[in-house]
């Protein structure tokens, strides 16, 4: 494990700067067109970046937010952003039927090529986000959305979290944040439109971020489709199971069915609407 934990870190560092892409979602109730979030990574050990010269913005009971000076537009809302971080907290906890076991440190970060990319560290409950002043900063609060989920699965699945599926993994993040990664969409199968180009066993890290990016949704779609058919429970015990490698919970042992098997019937059903 400690080889899997090692090597995945340094994989999931060395892609850590990603440039963002598009894929463009409307937000339902919202007439301006956004883009969805893209990358969002997870990281297993390992210290979290220093941040310096941040300006405290917010520390309530869940949620103590800094920001970096040139992380955000000059006339954006710090009381807006803390409002809609706290809602996007509730809204995943809610929607992962998961609370919070302590608070969480949010960091939000310039990243001087404006690549908009996010990190969790839920070791220590950090959630980092990394943005600029040209990107809206509702797409920084969709980010970290993704990682709050992946905070709620350390605090849910405990250490086995560390070592899951990467398929659970980033799938469960991303089907968690709902809302703030679907746009207009309800569902991640209607997102998805029944494409799905990338084979479910696939490494993420170190790709393009398109590429990542359509991972992640398929992932989720995968989630919701497990969710639908197996139950919760089942999802809890596949969680569980992994090893830190796409592929390797164990879904001939839970389900009764294996993953490619899984696959199949999760396009035939993303095919089916
Ligand atoms: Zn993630």
């Amino acid at each position: 494990m400690a080889i899997s934990h090692q090597t995945r870190w340094l994989l999931t560092a060395t892609g850590l700067i990603i440039v963002a892409t598009a894929i463009i979602v409307s937000r339902a109730n919202q007439p301006t067109r956004r883009i969805a979030p893209l990358v969002a990574d997870f990281r297993v050990g390992g210290a979290a970046p220093a941040l310096s010269g941040a300006t405290l913005a917010a520390q309530t009971d869940t949620l103590q937010i800094s920001v970096a000076p040139q992380a955000l537009p000059a006339n954006a809302s710090i009381e807006a952003i803390t409002a809609e971080l706290h809602t996007a907290l509730a809204y995943v906890s809610a929607r992962t039927a998961t609370a919070p076991a302590g608070p969480i440190t949010v960091l939000i970060l310039a990243d001087p090529h404006c690549a908009l990319h996010g990190a969790a560290y839920t070791q220590t409950r950090e959630a980092h986000v990394y943005t600029c002043a040209a990107i809206a900063p509702e797409r920084a609060v969709n980010i970290l959305a993704h990682e709050f989920v992946h905070q709620l699965a350390h605090d849910h699945y405990g250490d086995a979290h560390l070592r899951s599926d990467p398929i659970l993994l980033e799938g469960w993040a991303t089907w968690g944040a709902g809302y703030y990664w679907l746009g207009r969409h309800a569902t991640f199968r209607a997102f998805l439109g029944g494409q799905a180009p990338l084979p479910l066993v696939t490494n993420h890290l170190g790709r393009p971020a398109a590429e990542m990016n359509t991972l992640y949704y398929q992932w989720a779609s995968f989630v919701e489709y497990l969710l639908l058919t197996y139950g919760r429970d089942a999802f809890d015990r596949l969680y569980r199971s992994g090893d830190g490698t796409a592929g390797s919970a164990d879904y001939q042992g839970v389900y009764g069915v294996d993953i490619a098997t899984l696959e199949a019937e999760w396009r035939a059903w993303l095919g089916s609407k």
